[in-house]
């Protein structure tokens, strides 16, 4: 099966009441996947999921998962890669250039997605080929905010080990008085409580980025969680996984996602 993350989850949460079939393996690409996800549709279904990366100007995909599933091999045959600016970390905006296109090619397109270049080689047969890491986040999602610097990859992990909660999430920063809010839009499964996601949510902060949660401590921003129903905060065909309110609230509307719980 070769599918959008999001259609498989979907197509999954109704396979695992329905029954699946056989399948042999899954390529999986068009946006990003949490590891929560990948299990969760893996187990269903009994097979192993592989994901690709690429975007319409790629003209499919730029590079893949090998079996080991840590990280996509590039495709460099076709394209070249660079990471112009990268942070301290090695994380920065991915740009390409086509090799081979003669239509519409590309000199150092910006691909606006954050990721880094995977050190060592892998242990598969692609080892010639250079992996990077999962995209990490839009260049337009990072966002700084009293939270600190905040980017999806941060609540994926925060919210990875959280129970009682389904594969969808939003983060939406905005700026109700003076500081700034943070609000976690989840979607609860059936008979889990609001409060007991919330708390186990502030733990896993605590655990995972203890700066953050002192930001949060200090008073520098407030953050708060709210429980959707499942199913309700994809609206679209992606979901955008933070969104800053902030520059609209002081204009002339501010531009709230449709799905916003009241
Ligand atoms: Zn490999």
């Amino acid at each position: 099966m070769v599918v959008e993350p999001s259609w498989i989850v979907s197509l999954t949460t109704i396979a695992e009441s329905a029954g699946t079939w056989p399948v042999k393996l899954m390529l999986v690409g068009g946006e990003n996947m949490s590891e929560r996800s990948r299990r969760y549709v893996e187990e269903v279904w009994k097979t192993d999921l592989y994901l690709t990366y690429g975007q319409t100007e790629s003209f499919g995909s730029a590079g893949t998962e090998c079996a080991r599933k840590n990280g996509y091999h590039l495709q460099e045959l076709k394209f070249w890669f660079e990471i112009p600016e990268p942070d301290d970390h090695g994380h920065g905006e991915l740009v390409f250039t086509t090799l081979s296109r003669r239509v519409m090619p590309l000199l150092r397109y910006r691909t606006s997605d954050v990721a880094r270049f995977m050190e060592g080689t892998c242990d598969c047969d692609l080892k010639m080929l250079r992996r990077i890491s999962k995209i990490i986040g839009r260049c337009d999602e990072m966002v700084n905010c009293g939270l600190g610097n905040i980017s999806p990859w941060m609540f994926e992990k925060v919210l990875e080990g959280v129970n009682g909660i389904a594969h969808d999430w939003q983060v939406l920063v905005t700026r109700p008085g003076l500081r700034d809010g943070i609000e976690i839009r989840v979607e609860l499964l059936d008979g889990v409580s609001q409060q007991a996601v919330d708390r186990a949510i502030r733990k896993s902060l605590q655990e995972l980025f203890p700066d953050m949660a002192r930001n949060l401590a200090m008073g520098l921003c407030e953050m708060k969680v709210a429980g959707a129903v499942r199913g309700t905060l994809r609206t679209g065909r992606k979901l955008r996984s933070i969104v800053d309110l902030r520059k609209t609230l002081f204009g002339a509307e501010a531009a709230v996602p449709s799905g916003h719980p009241a």
